[in-house]
């Protein structure tokens, strides 16, 4: 085994009753998935023994994706498509279920770079950090754009926490999976993604300075890290 390489998140599970864990959040089964960042292919053989329509890789360290094409070469359920997940497109898929247990440093990146291919995902499974994993559920108070988006394109749960003693190498912080199971709604977030910029562009002030409106609203008097996902929402509505 090669040096793990910090600038890539390389933290590798160790632990078969945990990847197995994982794997069961979803049903596998004839359906085709897409794994991110696997490594030596842990969580790949995990998958792969739920027997899967296909299974697609993407592994940017050079390194270990020529590894993964040396033990999958006879596996023709196996597909080695790209090397960076946030430059590669998904629009081609449809129904995909996406499992991965995250680089850490770029985690809610790659979670916001696959809210633009909602329309193509069934719903992902994800292990990252557990201080993460609060930052995304609008079921928790302070709002934030993590949380806001998230509400907006799907249903969001944490499914369970996960030890630091299950990696080689140990990472310093405790870690969560969780589940983003994307709702059929057309959304538009462009739209999204502007208001949430307007709205939390300054937390401190009140509502209505930042959306630049003398609208009269109970709600506008407040700050919005102090609103509840409902009444952000129903604000979004009215925007
Ligand atoms: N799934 C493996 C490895 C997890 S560590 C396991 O559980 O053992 C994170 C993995 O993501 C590493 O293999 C790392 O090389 C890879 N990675 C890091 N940045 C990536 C990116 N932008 N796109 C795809 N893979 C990436």
């Amino acid at each position: 085994m090669a040096k793990p390489k910090k600038s890539l998140s390389q933290n590798f599970l160790i632990d078969k009753n945990i990847s197995k864990k994982i794997v069961d959040q979803t049903i596998v089964e004839g359906n085709e998935i897409l794994e991110i960042g696997p490594g030596y292919g842990f969580l790949t053989d995990s998958i792969l023994e739920r027997k899967p329509k296909k299974i697609y890789l993407i592994e940017k360290d050079i390194n270990l994706k020529k590894k993964l094409i040396e033990k999958y070469k006879n596996n023709k359920i196996v597909n080695i498509i790209g090397d960076d997940i946030l430059s590669t497109s998904l629009s081609d898929f449809k129904n995909l279920i996406i499992i991965s247990n995250l680089p850490y440093n770029i985690s809610s990146k790659i979670i916001l770079y696959l809210f633009n291919y909602k329309n193509n995902i069934y719903e992902m499974i994800f292990m990252i950090q557990k201080e993460m994993s609060l930052k995304f559920d609008y079921k928790l108070p302070k709002m934030n754009k993590y949380k806001f988006l998230t509400r907006i394109v799907s249903n969001y749960n944490r499914c369970f926490d996960v030890s630091s003693k299950v990696f080689f190498p140990k990472p310093k912080v405790k870690s969560t999976i969780v589940k983003f199971k994307f709702n059929k709604k057309n959304i538009d977030l462009n739209k999204a993604n502007y208001f949430s910029a307007k709205i939390f562009k300054n937390v401190r002030k009140k509502i209505y300075n930042n959306l630049d409106t003398n609208i009269e609203n109970n709600l506008f008097n407040k700050r919005v890290d102090q609103l509840n996902i409902d009444e952000l929402v129903s604000i979004y509505d009215f925007f």
